[in-house]
């Protein structure tokens, strides 16, 4: 007789902010939790992540930024009081971290400075928390920084801005470049199996499959 422990990777999506950004909370049977993008811009929106957490007894130990721009670093800092994490960021977005309170201001929005990184993560590198881990994939394009989170045996990417159902996105800010990021889907995203389920930060899921039959900008 075999006795097979289950492990699966559970994906709790908030949306935060006023660019409705997509914040994840992954976990799995060892209950503790990764944090991607947290966007969290005021106390209510921070409760909402903190009674997820505890309210499942999970244990935070990884904070991950799929990029820098403003609307997935807002939580930042309120991770970092609360969970004592620093965030985890491709080198190439730690200028526009470090620019994140002029942006902050641009958009009159209210940010406590983030925290820098102790730790830089790029393609190849592998991000642990419980019996999971996700493989780092360097995806530039709408940041010069971008990255994925992908995880081979269940099949999914948190994609950040890279991809969208139906869209893509933007490359019109400064450090984007468009032709990065057709590359970055086209020679990193699509060669991932139809299967695989992007989770991306604004907007619902979608599948490599879908997006390569349906998506417009491609
Ligand atoms: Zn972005």
């Amino acid at each position: 007789m075999f006795i097979f422990e289950q492990i699966m990777i559970q994906i709790h999506r908030f949306t935060f902010n006023p660019f409705q950004e997509n914040t994840y909370v992954l976990f799995d049977e060892s209950n503790e939790c990764a944090i991607v993008d947290p966007g969290c811009s005021n106390t209510s929106e921070q409760q909402q992540l903190v009674q997820f957490i505890s309210g499942r007894q999970l244990k935070p130990v990884l904070l991950l930024d799929t990029h820098c721009h403003i609307d997935h670093i807002l939580g930042n800092k309120f991770v970092y009081d609360t969970y004592k994490l620093s965030p985890q960021i491709h080198q190439k977005d730690l200028v526009i971290l470090q620019n994140g309170m002029r942006t902050a201001q641009l958009y009159q929005l209210n940010y406590a400075e983030s925290p820098l990184p102790v730790k830089f993560i790029e393609e190849g590198d592998i991000v642990s928390f419980g019996n999971s881990q996700l493989e780092v994939l360097f995806t530039p394009g709408h940041s010069p920084g971008s990255i994925i989170f992908y995880n081979r045996v269940q099949k999914f990417a948190i994609s950040g801005d890279v991809l969208f159902r139906e869209s893509i996105g933007r490359t019109d800010f400064p450090g984007c470049n468009h032709n990065d990021l057709i590359s970055s889907i086209k020679n990193k995203l699509f060669l991932l199996d139809d299967a695989t389920v992007v989770y991306s930060g604004h907007g619902p899921e979608t599948s490599i499959g879908y997006e390569k039959e349906n998506n417009p900008f491609l």
